[in-house]
């Protein structure tokens, strides 16, 4: 099967032939329709997720498929059911690492892979949802979009009319504009430093776009909306000089959640640190996934979109082909796309 392969550290990724094995003890075998990119696998190729001694290995984990078979012990799904792929755990087995074999010798691969035509996949890692549920909507929340909504309700307890930043508009960004305006943030506030965003973040309910590079973020806020500082900033892009700038917009009451990684190696400084005593102490911390519990969250949000309060029209902004992989990954890394999806 074709399977996208990640055989240097930052070099395009390979589009090759890699053997399936047996499964073991609960793993999945699943025929994947359809996948997205998440930045974390922008970061593995640059080798920043401490992936560098396990290439070449295979990435992705953020899909949508159909169970092909089902290995001894599991009993969440069968042979015919649609699911959800998602690399935070939810119910069932965790299995052992599946095994592939590429250019005649085993080839690491994590516990969900999703950037190939079939994965092998531990039993926790996949959720079935109604077979009539689209497929954009299922890959979008094996990561990105259950990531937002997990961060903006769980992570940051957003209230309503509090107000809200996003820092970096790209393929989570776009998906965090979503989860605010769900929660009735206001106002919204999003940051990048491309304007091809902006027309995309107001549809999708930004109060106030400003593209960093040309504006003062704290003179824009001031000016435009009459405010000094913000309840809750979101920080996907994690650039130095941005956190550190928008990090002193805290309000009172603020809460500061690192979704993007900064740099292994990288200090971010916190100026007039002093001020994060100002009221009952304000937060910054980081989210793993805005603590997304597949089990229990990807049935409430099926219906939340069912329902059609859950709104994704735009996020998706090209869908490509395993053999485009490259493309797709430059775009997303180039910040040209929110949201890609691989077609399998
Ligand atoms: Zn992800």
């Amino acid at each position: 099967m074709k399977a996208a392969i990640l055989e240097q550290i930052n070099a395009p990724l390979v589009v090759g032939d890699v053997e399936l094995t047996d499964l073991l003890f609960g793993q999945v075998l699943v025929k994947i329709i359809v996948s997205g990119i998440c930045g974390s696998q922008l970061q593995e190729i640059a080798g920043h997720k401490g992936n560098g001694d396990y290439v070449p290995h295979l990435l992705g984990h953020e899909g949508c498929g159909i169970i092909e078979d089902t290995g001894h012990g599991v009993t969440k799904v069968k042979k015919g059911d649609k699911v959800i792929m998602h690399w935070r755990k939810g119910n069932g087995i965790e299995s052992d690492f599946p095994i592939y074999i590429y250019k005649g010798k085993k080839i690491r691969s994590g516990k969900v892979t999703t950037l190939s035509e079939y994965s092998i996949v531990s039993e926790n890692r996949v959720t079935p949802i109604p077979e009539d549920t689209p497929e954009h909507l299922c890959a979008l929340l094996g990561c990105g979009l259950s990531t937002a909504l997990g961060t903006i309700n769980d992570e940051a307890t957003v209230r309503f009319g509090e107000s809200v930043m996003i820092v970096g508009t790209g393929g989570l960004g776009i998906n965090l504009i979503v989860a605010a305006t769900l929660a009735s943030a206001y106002p919204i506030i999003s940051i990048d430093i491309n304007d091809n965003k902006k027309v995309l973040a107001e549809t999708l309910g930004t109060h106030l776009y400003i593209n960093c590079k040309k504006e003062n973020i704290k003179e824009a806020i001031q000016t435009k909306l009459g405010i000094s500082d913000v309840d809750v900033i979101i920080d996907t892009a994690a650039n130095k000089q941005t956190s550190e700038e928008t990090i002193e917009l805290l309000s009172n009451t603020g809460r500061y959640i690192l979704i993007g990684q900064p740099r292994p190696g990288e200090s971010i400084e916190l100026h007039n640190a002093n001020h994060f005593f100002h009221g009952e102490g304000k937060v910054l911390r980081a989210t793993q996934g805005g603590k997304f519990s597949p089990s229990e969250d990807i049935p409430r949000y099926v219906k939340l979109h069912q329902a059609g309060i859950l709104n994704i029209d735009g996020i998706i902004t090209h869908n490509m082909k395993l053999d485009d992989i490259n493309k797709a990954i430059d775009l997303v890394r180039d910040g040209q796309a929110s949201r890609v999806l691989i077609e399998m």
